[in-house]
């Protein structure tokens, strides 16, 4: 879990049994696997993390959005719930932060006959484990350095959790899949320790997926370096994708 190098305003908790809640949306799956298909979002406040490319900057402050029940929220989601939406996306921020109402939202998705879609930097694998059972499509993110998640220090501690929460959802059976955002500044052999580091962790047979997914608006990376970021992967996992987000050519959320 990571401590250092936290918003402050990311450790405030939010009461039991409320539910900090930036949004809930139906849009178009815009990024990873699952990219096009029709999904409702359920975007909670809060996130300890500081990516500069960050796209929901709006959803960090563990104040934003407005305070809920869970019932209230249970009730949200019950009337967004549009036909041929298979899926919910647990999304922020970031949904660990507030993980006790994650469970209890997933719990209820699931009774609707839905799928549950966890999106998490997997900054703390201890919450990561308690809200694991309840999540049928997980996506683990692996940050860069040059992302600017946390300090220099905070860094390590980042990794390894992000490690031990992809052997989490692999030991579960959960075929996670994986996502790095990468920019114009990322560097190589960092990215080629990384992806030896994950499939020390999991074999190809053990994911569902391996995104490389370029950063938009900020230091977006060219043609050749994300090409170069494709072969570091390619020799470990032939059905490693570059792509995108694709609701940003749309103006979607
Ligand atoms: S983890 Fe997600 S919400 Fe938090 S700063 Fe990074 S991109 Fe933004």
């Amino acid at each position: 879990m990571i401590k250092r190098g936290m918003r402050h305003e990311s450790r405030q908790k939010t009461a039991v049994g409320r539910v900090r809640l930036n949004e809930i949306f139906t849009s178009i799956e815009g990024e990873g696997i699952l990219f096009g298909t029709k999904t409702m979002f359920v975007r909670l406040a809060g996130c300890p993390l500081k990516c500069r490319w960050c796209d929901t900057t709006y959803a960090i402050p563990m104040d934003s959005g407005a305070d809920y029940s869970i019932d209230e929220v249970k009730a949200l989601i019950a009337r967004e719930l549009q036909p041929n939406t298979y899926k919910v996306n647990f999304t922020g921020g970031e949904p660990l932060v507030q993980h006790e109402a994650v469970i209890e939202l997933a719990k209820f998705v699931r009774e609707k006959g839905l799928r549950t879609y966890l999106e998490s930097a997997c900054h703390d694998s201890s919450r990561f484990s308690k809200v694991l059972p309840f999540i049928d499509i997980c996506k683990i993110e692996f940050k860069m350095r040059d992302s600017g998640v946390v300090d220099k220090k905070s860094y390590p501690a980042l990794l390894k959790s992000e490690l031990e929460c992809l052997k989490m959802a692999v030991q579960g059976g959960k075929k996670p899949y994986i996502k790095v955002v990468v920019t114009n500044s990322s560097d190589l052999e960092e990215f080629k320790e990384l992806v030896s580091k994950i499939f020390t962790v999991a074999n190809p047979v053990d994911i569902a997926g391996f995104i490389i997914q370029p950063s938009f608006d900020t230091d977006e990376p060219v043609l050749d370096r994300l090409l170069a970021f494709y072969d570091a992967v390619y020799p470990s996992y032939e059905h490693v994708r570059i792509v995108p987000q694709l609701h940003k050519f749309i103006g979607a959320r």
